[in-house]
């Protein structure tokens, strides 16, 4: 039984190669979204309960491995997966997608090291920000962009109140190059605000700001755990499965 920490487009698409392949797994979800996208596949929904509880479930449900497919920004649950398999013996990889730093015009980006730094910035650059930054980050931006007109695109409702000036755009996309343009332009953004999340699933705000000349606010990743197996891709994840003994 291999068991892949998921949420991600990479993790859905991992499920289904593992699936053909016939190997027999177990898709996890933290449960943070309402109505998620479902891998093919057995899931199970919610957190393990820290270190301790990953390791448990790890070692008393037959896992021989665990993929950890979650996104380059959820640090927590990376971090416990190094360890509880660590503690419990179980092979681990991590499926992290690309990041965008060698991608096109990622030179001319204003790249922060976390969201309080990006707030500032875009503060700095504009009036008229587009934070694409999940839900949970919100609240690090209130403050600086408290009076702004800010375009704030998230898949769930945001838990606190917000800046009365911002619009929440509910959307999971996906999204096309024509649809951000138009989003951008009505809007009349005037600096785009981004995690460094990679991969293409996300990209066509990137590609609309670098069309427009807008600044483009990027926070770094934080970092793999270190000492863990990392691939880049679903295929390369597959393989890694497979050649199991
Ligand atoms: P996080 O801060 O790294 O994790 C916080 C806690 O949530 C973990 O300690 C764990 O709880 C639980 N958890 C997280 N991912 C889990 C999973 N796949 N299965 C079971 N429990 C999980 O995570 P996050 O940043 O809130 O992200 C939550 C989920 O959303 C992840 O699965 C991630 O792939 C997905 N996601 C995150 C982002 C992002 O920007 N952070 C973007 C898109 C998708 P316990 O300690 O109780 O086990």
């Amino acid at each position: 039984m291999i068991l892949v920490l998921g949420g991600t487009a990479e993790a859905r698409e991992l499920a289904v190669l593992l699936q053909d392949a016939g190997h027999g797994f177990t898709s996890s979800l933290a449960g943070r979204v309402a109505r998620p996208r479902l891998p093919v596949g057995e899931v199970r929904i919610g957190g393990f309960g820290g270190v301790e509880g990953l390791r448990e479930h790890v070692s008393t449900t037959g896992v021989r491995a665990v993929v950890d497919a979650t996104h380059p920004f959820a640090v927590g649950i990376s971090a416990n997966a190094a360890s509880a398999c660590a503690a419990a013996g179980v092979p681990l990889l991590r499926l992290e997608r690309p990041g965008w730093a060698s991608a096109p015009g990622a030179a001319a980006w204003h790249w922060v090291s976390g969201h309080d730094e990006a707030a500032e910035t875009a503060a700095e650059l504009g009036d008229r920000p587009f934070l694409t930054v999940g839900r949970q980050s919100l609240g690090r931006f209130t403050g600086p962009l408290a009076t702004r007109a800010a375009l704030v695109r998230v898949v769930d409702p945001p838990d606190g109140p917000l800046p009365g000036s911002w619009r929440i755009l509910l959307d999971r996309g996906p999204y096309s190059y024509e649809g951000e343009r138009e989003l951008v332009t009505e809007h009349a953004v005037d600096v785009l605000v981004t995690k460094d999340s990679g991969g293409s699933h996300t990209w066509p705000k990137m590609a609309v700001a670098a069309e427009l000349g807008l600044p483009v606010v990027v926070v770094s990743r934080p970092g793999a755990a270190p000492g863990v197996e990392v691939v880049v891709d679903a295929v390369a994840a597959a393989e890694w499965v497979s050649a199991l003994s």
